[in-house]
């Protein structure tokens, strides 16, 4: 590190838990983001004051005026431009010296796992069921910790799924793809400003600890929030021998 990083990130190395190398480890990290929106733009932006890397950002729709209540990497000079270059620019003005890969493309199949295999960190802040099993699956199969995180109304979930872990779920092992899920999005139903804040900053927290290797992750905990009250429930998860994603079942048919 220069002088200039040791200024930046002295508050992170006064730390006992991080230090030099922890913050080293924090420089050479890489974290995919996949959404620039309620929950991508704080968690995005912990993620490059903090200092890691390189982030990949993937967003594929356009800033509106009705993102702006909650979504604070952007602006609204912005409305109509991409997420991802509009998030770009925001991080760049934060620390210059974190890479920021924009991509406003809907990434799937091959293109997905492939940003997740380059990937040491992959947050879900998207907001769709669909997505959400995509980026499981990659994150499984490439075995890359996922940090995942839901914000509905005044309702914030947040957990992490580390398959590297024997005993750790995946996100299909508690909520399985076959199941039909009511499908709730923000973009038709309303979502108090913070959550989308206190669940973000969350999913940056844990992943700033997967890549610096401090501290214990939420992998098999799922937590969830409600805003009214500010009450929090912890439930223990395990992971489902007959997950048809990470389940042993499924290999041993073939
Ligand atoms: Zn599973």
């Amino acid at each position: 590190m220069n002088d200039n990083q040791l200024l930046r990130y002295s508050r992170h190395i006064l730390l006992d838990d991080i230090g030099i190398e922890g913050q080293e480890r924090l420089l050479a990290g890489h974290a995919l983001v996949i959404g620039a929106g309620g929950l991508g733009s704080p968690a995005a932006f912990y993620l490059a004051s903090a200092g890691i890397g390189r982030i990949t950002l993937v967003d594929n729709d356009t800033v509106d005026l009705t993102n702006l209540q909650r979504q604070i990497l952007h602006t609204t000079e912005r409305v109509g431009r991409p997420k991802a270059e509009s998030g770009r620019q925001t991080l760049a003005g934060i620390n210059p010296e974190v890479e920021v890969i924009a991509l406003a493309e809907r990434v799937e199949g091959a293109r997905l796992a492939e940003l997740v295999s380059q990937a040491g960190v992959v947050l879900d802040c998207s907001d769709n069921f669909a997505t959400r099993h995509a980026v499981n699956r990659a994150c499984v199969q490439h075995r890359v910790p996922l940090v995942s995180g839901a914000a509905i109304r005044f309702d914030g979930q947040i957990s992490v799924f580390d398959t590297r872990r024997d005993d750790a779920p995946c996100y299909a092992c508690l909520f399985p793809p076959d199941q039909q899920f009511e499908e709730v999005l923000c973009s038709t139903m309303g979502v108090f400003a913070p959550l989308v804040g206190i669940i973000g900053t969350m999913q940056a927290a844990e992943a700033l600890k997967l890549v610096a290797g401090i501290g214990e992750s939420l992998a098999g905990k799922l937590l969830l929030l409600d805003a009214r009250s500010m009450e929090w429930n912890s439930i223990r998860v395990g992971r489902s021998a007959s997950c048809p994603v990470c389940g042993h079942a499924h290999g041993e048919q073939s």
